[in-house]
């Protein structure tokens, strides 16, 4: 079985890779050199955020690659300081100017704020529309939506989004998003993946990294990787970024992902925000 990282359709017809690398919390002055990592392993999609202050840096690590832009898939995401609409289109250019490019890939709403801008993340919603519709924003979606969030997309804005960005691990499935986003053709993409490491000494994912001769980190990315998802883990570690790499030559049996899957909490097992509650706005 080769390792090559399948590529997952999206309902607006572009495709993207199932795996990327997440660049949250990587300091500007070590993402180039993280991101040049992950490209050199064979990595082809990134994951980064106004938010996180590193956008300049993912785009000169892809410029230094040697691969041309079309071969990386890149996400960025609106800060939470610019929902306004025209907030968002000029947030939108400076991730453009940032990354030194003139399209993005996936844009997604970081967070829905719904009590802030009084609950409107729906005209930011159409905001971005705009950007898909002048070819600048390849594909667009959602991230750290809940159900009912989703349903007012759906009630009041024509355009789907592609995808929903949301927490999802061992310990927090997150099954009542994922089943909304399968009935409506929204590709879940799963952050914090192996739950920034919490995951990772649980008795359960050790037992079966240790009866299949994986590490617990590829048993929980290649749980994901089998229920559907989008992940994108993060690492600063070169040889973690090269293990996290290696999940598709080998595969979990029923029994197994049956056994990680029953780790859920519930929300207890959130590790991040509630997004119904959640406020923070960079200064
Ligand atoms: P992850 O679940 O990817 O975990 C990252 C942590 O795990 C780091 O401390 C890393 O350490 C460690 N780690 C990585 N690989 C291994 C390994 N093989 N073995 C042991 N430890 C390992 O957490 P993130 O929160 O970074 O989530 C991934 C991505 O999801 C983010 O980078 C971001 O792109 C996205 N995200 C999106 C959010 C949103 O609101 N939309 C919120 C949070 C994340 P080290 O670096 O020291 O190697």
């Amino acid at each position: 079985m080769a390792n090559t990282v399948p590529t997952i359709s999206l309902n607006d017809g572009n495709t993207i890779p199932q795996l990327g690398f997440g660049v949250f919390q990587i300091d500007p002055k070590d993402t180039a050199e993280a991101v040049g990592t992950a490209l050199s392993i064979g990595y082809r999609h990134i994951d980064t955020a106004q938010m996180y202050g590193n956008e300049a840096e993912v785009g000169q690590a892809i410029r230094t690659s040697g691969l041309d832009r079309g071969e990386v898939f890149v996400t960025s995401k609106l800060s939470n300081a610019f929902h306004r609409p025209d907030d968002a289109r000029k947030a939108f250019e400076s991730t453009l100017s940032a990354l030194k490019t003139d399209y993005i890939d996936l844009f997604l709403i970081h967070w829905p704020l719904p009590t802030l801008y009084d609950g409107d993340y729906v005209s930011t919603w159409k905001t971005l529309k705009e950007f898909q519709q002048d070819g600048r924003a390849r594909s667009i979606g959602v991230s750290n939506f809940q159900v009912p969030h989703l349903e007012r997309l759906a009630a009041e804005a024509e355009v789907v989004p592609a995808v929903n960005q949301v927490e999802a691990h061992p310990y927090f499935g997150n099954e009542e998003v994922r089943a909304y986003g399968r009935e409506f053709n929204i590709i879940t993409e799963a952050w914090s993946p192996i739950a920034q490491g919490a995951v990772l000494g649980d008795p359960t994912v050790v037992d079966i990294a240790d009866q299949i001769g994986r590490t617990p980190a590829q048993v929980v990315l290649r749980w994901h990787v089998q229920r559907g998802d989008v992940i994108f883990p993060k690492s600063t570690t070169p040889a973690r970024i090269e293990e996290n790499f290696q999940l598709f030559d080998f595969e979990l049996d029923d029994a197994a992902m049956e056994r990680i899957s029953s780790l859920d909490r519930g929300a207890a097992g959130r590790q991040g925000g509630n997004p119904d509650t959640f406020d923070y706005v960079p200064a």
